[in-house]
């Protein structure tokens, strides 16, 4: 299967590499972390639980750090615009087809848009429980998991934190506003997927 999904990525010129395990993916993008290097981040458990965000802030890179105690909201906005210019994006996905395709759904926007364009290297990391068959999979896992457990970890006041899936609400709090599809770039060295065995994120 996962020979499979990287041949799709492969044709599509989307690079990728397999990690068996946490260390091994660590090592690989601390050798990223160089000073001067500015680096952003996407909004993501799966990054959390990887120790990602935790090894930006010891390293000698420049992190985007939005996560800081006590950032305020316009300081949060902007490190979304510098993140644009960031020579390294790094962010989790919410799902990825044996087609080869990427899928991310956004509240603000503010991750999606910086994978798409701007920062000169993206790392999409992506636990292998994100690997689906096709893009109506890719939808249902989006609006049956991710999303309904993002609401509610964001204390969002959205039907699907009752019941689990999506409503399609109208809901001011609604967090799913962007969907995005990556099935392909120009420049095959700027996104990356890396692929880690084992179940990440959500
Ligand atoms: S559209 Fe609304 S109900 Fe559906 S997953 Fe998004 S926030 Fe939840």
């Amino acid at each position: 299967m996962i020979y499979k999904l990287r041949k799709a990525l492969e044709k599509n010129r989307i690079e990728s590499e397999l990690f068996s395990t946490k260390d091994e993916l660590i090592y690989s993008i601390n050798n990223f972390l160089k000073p001067k290097v500015i680096v952003g981040v996407g909004d993501s458990k799966t990054l959390e639980q990887l120790g990602i965000y935790t090894l930006l802030r010891n390293s000698s890179c420049t992190f985007l750090d939005k996560y800081k105690p006590d950032i305020t909201k316009k300081e949060k906005y902007e490190l979304y615009r510098k993140n644009f210019s960031a020579d390294l994006f790094i962010s989790g996905i919410n799902a990825i087809t044996l087609e080869g395709k990427i899928f991310n759904l956004d509240g603000n926007g503010s991750r999606v848009a910086p994978i798409i364009f701007g920062p000169k290297k993206v790392f999409l990391i992506c636990g292998t429980n994100k690997i689906v068959p096709n893009d109506e999979e890719a939808i249902y896992r989006i609006k049956n998991i991710a999303a309904p457990i993002d609401a509610k970890r964001l204390n969002k006041n959205t039907p699907c934190t009752k019941t689990g899936k999506c409503m399609n609400c109208k809901s001011l709090n609604k967090i799913c506003n962007y969907y995005s599809i990556i099935q392909g770039q120009f420049d095959k060295q700027r996104i990356k997927v890396l692929l880690i065995e084992g179940e990440y994120g959500f």
